[in-house]
């Protein structure tokens, strides 16, 4: 007889759902949930780290956009007092409905990879609420995110995490892990918010847009790719050195050129 509660990944929702225990294991290991604490998993889908996560004695919300997932889930889970579903696009929600203490909550999630930089940026948005992140993200991603400056991987992705997380890149993951098998490697990253960054911009909207005009072309220096919002001697000024390309600056310097920037986009405004 077939089973009601049978679910086919669906590609469009990034499904790769992990099957592997001893996988399984060592994410919970590495998380380690204890009693009381809040934590919130995105897309759990058929549950896999979901039992788990719960088996520790933490509160845990969960936030599943498949709709054919929310009755597997509440069959499996619905009856625990300490369990809530929330249905929805983990992109749209609205962290603050979990009225969650400031940097208590600890979000975990197998991600789907379609969605894993957005969904960073948005929780990022609310770095105040939470304590720490661990997810499966594409290994190439999570390098991305773990990178030093000098290398092909630093960009734009590494300067804006780091300036908000420390970055610890865990252990990778094999497609096998998962049903079905994606085509590509995937590694777990922990993510934890600074108390203070250690670099405070002055406005770090001004940051975001010096670091992406900076790699809209890598390869360029950077008094080439900055043209349009600081000239040579703003970037002197900055004490950095404009025939460098971007990958070569840390994140330091690129929070000077930004404090440069924002003095000066300041002075035009009053200037105005
Ligand atoms: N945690 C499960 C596991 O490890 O087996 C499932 C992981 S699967 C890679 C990603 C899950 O995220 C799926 O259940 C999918 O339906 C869900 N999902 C996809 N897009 C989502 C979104 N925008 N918001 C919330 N969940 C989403």
């Amino acid at each position: 007889m077939s089973d009601p509660y049978q679910h086919r990944a669906r590609k469009r929702f990034g499904q790769n759902f992990l099957h592997d225990a001893g996988v399984i294991h060592r994410i919970l290991r590495a998380i380690h949930a204890r009693e009381g604490e809040r934590l919130l998993e995105i897309g759990p889908g058929q549950g896999a780290l979901t039992e788990g996560l719960l088996a520790s004695g933490a509160q845990l919300d969960v936030i599943e956009l498949d709709l054919d997932l929310i009755p597997i889930l509440q069959q499996r889970f619905g009856q625990e007092p300490r369990f809530r579903l929330n249905q929805g696009d983990a992109l749209k929600f609205d962290f603050a409905r979990l009225q969650a203490e400031p940097r208590s909550l600890r979000v975990v999630g197998n991600l789907p990879y379609n969605i894993s930089t957005p969904l960073i940026f948005h929780l990022l948005n609310n770095a105040g609420l939470i304590r720490d992140m661990h997810f499966m993200l594409q290994k190439e991603v999570v390098e991305r995110l773990a990178a030093e400056p000098g290398g092909g991987d630093w960009g734009r992705l590494s300067i804006m995490v780091q300036y908000h997380c420390a970055v610890e890149h865990l252990f990778n993951v094999g497609p096998g892990a998962f049903n079905p098998a994606p085509k590509v490697d995937s590694a777990i990253v922990r993510l934890v918010p600074h108390a203070q960054p250690p670099h405070p911009a002055k406005d770090p909207r001004q940051l975001e847009r010096v670091v992406r005009e900076a790699f809209n072309q890598r390869r360029k220096t950077l008094r080439n790719t900055l043209k349009g919002l600081l000239d040579a001697q703003d970037i002197e000024a900055a004490g950095v050195d404009g025939s460098l390309r971007p990958e070569q600056l840390d994140l330091a310097a690129f929070v000077r050129l930004a404090d440069r920037l924002a003095e000066r986009t300041a002075g035009q405004t009053s200037d105005a």
